[in-house]
């Protein structure tokens, strides 16, 4: 049986051996996992590691992804990626995201804002 590790929110480690899915994929980590990478790594696939609540990293709303995802859309979001490829699409003014934007930030739709990221 698994064991898992981690922090609750009162910030005292637990310790709880159970079948509670996938560990967190963060390196030393084993925390029970809540989440997945929703980062689009290829057509109609995400990366779906699965993460705890203090490893996914939450983007958008529902929208998570693990720490080397992130650095790679930090990246795409300060060279102003986002707003040469989806500001003709959708409205994305100071950061606000609808749900046309979600799509895109998990590689549904029409919009492909990773495909030169995964081209590379
Ligand atoms: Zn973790
Ligand atoms: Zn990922």
């Amino acid at each position: 049986m698994p064991c898992y590790t981690g922090f609750m929110p009162d910030g005292n480690r637990f310790f709880i051996c159970s079948d509670l899915g996938p560990h967190c994929s963060s390196e030393k980590c084993s925390d029970v996992s809540g989440f997945l990478c929703d980062f689009p790594v290829a057509e109609g696939k995400t990366c779906g590691i699965p993460l705890c609540a203090s490893h996914a990293y939450e983007i958008a709303p529902n929208i998570h992804y693990c720490s080397a995802h992130l650095l790679i859309w930090n990246e795409f979001r300060d060279s102003g990626g986002v707003k040469r490829e989806l500001s003709n699409v959708v409205p994305f003014k100071g950061g606000k995201v609808n749900s046309t934007l979600t799509s895109a930030l998990r590689g549904e739709g029409r919009m492909k804002w990773t495909s030169h990221i995964l081209q590379c």
